[in-house]
């Protein structure tokens, strides 16, 4: 073999017998194949082999299986972003003639899906408050109602939705139900009658805010009924990320708890504060969906928001004079972040429909990190003296 053949053709490295890797290899390749035709063929290879990565690819499965299993179902397809998973569970769920029914608490680039983009091919939709069930039951009663996009907690607000009511209500009426579950994350509510979880494995399961995936979770006959839709979107994770994800994964609870606590004393600290007018929180004993984000949830996440007793432009400052939060969108990764509602998340809402998810101009965000807890509380301190003082 000339030398110009060998850098296509290497060498292989085989593990001896026994010798295994204790953390599993990244599997780069696009392509995989048999030494024949018959055997890509056979019963084994088309149940478990593996052809071309937009299909499948074996790293990527590994993150499937995991998340399935933390969110108490057996099958999952990864994709590229959080929103490309949304997308997946739509398209694989709704066809022209359709109905979606969505809430104004919801995070704002689901809702630009659903109401700008999917109008163009003839699907309708109906927008809700998330605690008003008389009006969702008579949307999902509709013969045109085909799915339900819900989230619990909701981005931004926090407000806790009765995820079991939803879906018996869905259930009676035949919707699929979706459930956005990226707040609360893989290790709650897997209990409840959910037909497809989505979440952005951006925020929690990667952790570090430097991965972007999505995944769509459910039983393995849902999962496939969309596998096919997925394939062909094209919306493939790469196996590189889905690497960061298996291993951000590995400190997935020490962290969600660590932002749960961290939040948790934030929160507390916040409603003290003179110059603070509201705090959402399920965390809060005195928060309205406490009580049924208690029997939901084991835990409730790094996000709080609040009200400043402040204009626009105080709460900009405020925003602004924090050191340790750095001002941008996202959660769920280590550092701290802090953003301005209305900027960030209701540019899509009229006035009306901002008041009905309650934002305000003053209304903040904090994802909060895991760093030292009474480092954070300095930090908010000395930014609400500077602007308030
Ligand atoms: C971030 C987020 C998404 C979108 O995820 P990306 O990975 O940014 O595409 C979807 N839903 C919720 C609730 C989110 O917070």
């Amino acid at each position: 073999m000339r030398k110009e053949t060998r850098v296509t053709h290497q060498p292989e490295v085989e593990l001896p017998p026994g010798n295994e890797p204790v953390i599993a290899p990244i599997h780069r390749s696009v392509k995989f194949t048999y030494p024949t035709i018959e055997e890509s063929l056979g019963a084994e290879a088309r149940a478990h082999g593996f052809e071309y990565m937009r299909d499948s690819n074996p790293t990527t499965r590994q993150l499937e299986l995991l998340a399935a299993e933390l969110q108490d179902r057996n099958d999952a397809i990864a994709v590229a972003t959080g929103m490309a998973a949304v997308w997946l569970s739509l398209l694989g769920n709704v066809q022209t003639g359709d109905r979606v029914v969505l809430f104004v608490e919801s995070y704002r680039p689901t809702r630009v899906a659903i109401r700008r983009f999917l109008p163009r091919f003839g699907i309708a939709h109906t927008m809700l408050s998330i605690h008003d069930h008389d009006a969702i039951e008579r949307e999902l009663a509709r013969d045109d109602t085909k799915l339900l996009m819900f989230e619990a907690p909701t981005n931004p607000m926090l407000h806790v939705p009765d995820v079991a009511a939803l879906c018996a209500m869905a259930r009676r009426h035949g919707v699929v139900t979706v459930l956005d579950n990226t707040f609360a994350g893989l290790h709650n509510h897997g209990g409840f009658d959910v037909d497809y979880y989505v979440h952005s494995l951006t925020k929690y399961a990667g952790g570090h805010g430097d991965a972007m995936g999505g995944i769509v979770i459910g039983d393995e006959k849902r999962i496939r009924a969309i596998r096919p839709q997925a394939v062909n979107l094209g919306a493939t994770m790469d196996p590189g990320v889905s690497y960061l994800m298996l291993r951000g994964l590995k400190t997935y609870y020490l962290r969600y708890r660590c932002h749960s606590d961290n939040a948790l004393a934030i929160a507390e600290f916040l409603s003290k504060r003179p110059e603070v007018e509201k705090v959402y929180y399920p965390g809060l004993p005195e928060d309205p969906g406490h009580a049924l984000a208690k029997r939901q949830m084991h835990d409730f996440g790094g996000v709080v928001s609040f009200d400043l007793a402040a204009d626009k432009a105080r709460t900009w400052a405020f925003i602004d004079a924090l050191e340790l939060f750095a001002t941008t969108a996202s959660l769920g990764s280590v550092d701290s972040l802090v953003a301005p509602v209305q900027l960030y998340l209701g540019s899509d809402l009229s006035k009306d429909e901002l008041g009905r998810a309650g934002i305000g101009e003053s209304t903040v965000r904090l994802a909060v990190g895991i760093e030292h807890v009474d480092d954070l509380i300095a930090d908010l301190t000395q930014a609400l003296e500077k602007t308030f003082g």
